[in-house]
């Protein structure tokens, strides 16, 4: 694409973290902005962003750097987008196209299109990859290769402004699929929140066994000793801190703000889980092979689909 003119003249990045600087590497690797402005909240993120090359221009500002953009896309914590909507709202240019990369999507609409003026067409999307890490040194051109992204368009918004979003996602090397904002909200609360939020418990639970564990040696022993729970830790559960180390701001958001589905899912997995707790209890060996067998199926399946990297781990529970 190097050569070619570019898709979007100016796009503005709000929030140069993990996503927001794995963007601008995509698009740099293409050439598919002409310019790239972005913002951070604080200076050490706009100055790194500028030392490690990934911005044309940082700004002091949301509303300095949606300004004059094609295409300014939200890439903070949830919690923050109505607040920074309002603020570029203002200088908004007419025709611009408003995105976000968020891991809800009903809750972004709720929170973006009553503050959006007129003239300016508001597509959600959300690129299903990422890893454990945050910040602008976090970032890399290839994390969208071959990963989902998924547009959540109004029912007001115009086709071209799709296939031009969708002509962007590509050209960063995703594979783009258009879906209700509500459906995404509900698949993705079983593929990648509700991971999340077990991976949460069960490392919180098992600290609180290891601090256990320890006060009751240095009762016997006077002295407290790192106990067996972190230096046993095996794969499973080491696969489990990985994802409970992903960023604490970012999933306290995700949570608040995709409660309805969440609470669903975490019904449905709560009758799972006692159905295979009394499958132990009871010691029925069929069903629990029955069921492991049906699981190693859907895992061999979305290694044949090429869908067990980075995303699996994060935004799904064997990533991001
Ligand atoms: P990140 O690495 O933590 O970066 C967040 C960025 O937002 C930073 O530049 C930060 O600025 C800025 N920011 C944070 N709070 C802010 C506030 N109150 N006001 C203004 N700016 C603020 O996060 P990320 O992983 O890129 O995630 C960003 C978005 O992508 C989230 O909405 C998340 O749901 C979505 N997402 C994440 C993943 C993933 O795996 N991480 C995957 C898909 C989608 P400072 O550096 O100055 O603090």
């Amino acid at each position: 694409m190097t050569g070619e003119k570019p898709i979007f003249d100016r796009v503005g990045l709000i929030g140069l973290g993990l996503i927001g600087s794995s963007m601008a590497w995509a698009m740099k690797r293409r050439n598919i902005a002409g310019h790239i402005a972005g913002y951070a909240r604080s200076e050490q993120t706009r100055a790194r962003a500028m030392e490690l090359g990934f911005l044309d221009s940082a700004h002091e500002s949301a509303a300095a750097c949606a300004t004059d953009c094609d295409l300014v896309v939200l890439c903070t914590p949830l919690g923050v987008y109505r607040q920074i909507g309002e603020e570029i709202a203002p200088v908004l240019k007419s025709g611009a196209i408003v995105s976000d990369v968020g891991s809800t999507k009903v809750s972004v609409i709720n929170a973006l299109s009553p503050v959006m003026p007129e003239g300016i067409h508001l597509l959600p999307g959300h690129p299903v990859a990422g890893t454990e890490n945050s910040g602008p040194d976090a970032g890399f051109e290839t994390l969208f290769d071959d990963r989902y992204t998924i547009l959540t368009p109004l029912s007001d918004t115009p086709t071209a402004v799709v296939d031009r979003l969708r002509a962007f996602w590509e050209a960063c090397g995703a594979m783009v699929e258009i879906m209700d904002a509500e459906h995404h909200d509900r698949v993705l609360a079983i593929t990648s929140h509700l991971p999340h939020l077990i991976a949460y418990t069960i490392v919180g639970t098992a600290s609180d066994l290891e601090n256990q564990l320890a006060r009751e040696q240095a009762d016997e022993t006077d002295m407290v000793k790192t106990s067996d729970v972190i230096r046993f830790s095996a794969g499973g559960f080491r696969d489990f801190t990985r994802i409970a180390g992903s960023d604490p701001v970012m999933w306290r958001d995700v949570f608040l703000n995709n409660r309805e589905a969440v609470l669903e899912m975490l019904g449905r997995f709560s009758e799972d889980l006692v159905a295979l707790q009394r499958a132990v209890r009871w010691s029925d060996g069929d069903k629990l092979e029955e069921w492991f067998t049906r699981t190693r199926g859907i895992r061999r399946s979305i290694v044949e689909q090429k869908q067990a990297g980075t995303f699996i781990a994060m935004e799904t529970g064997d990533d991001d």
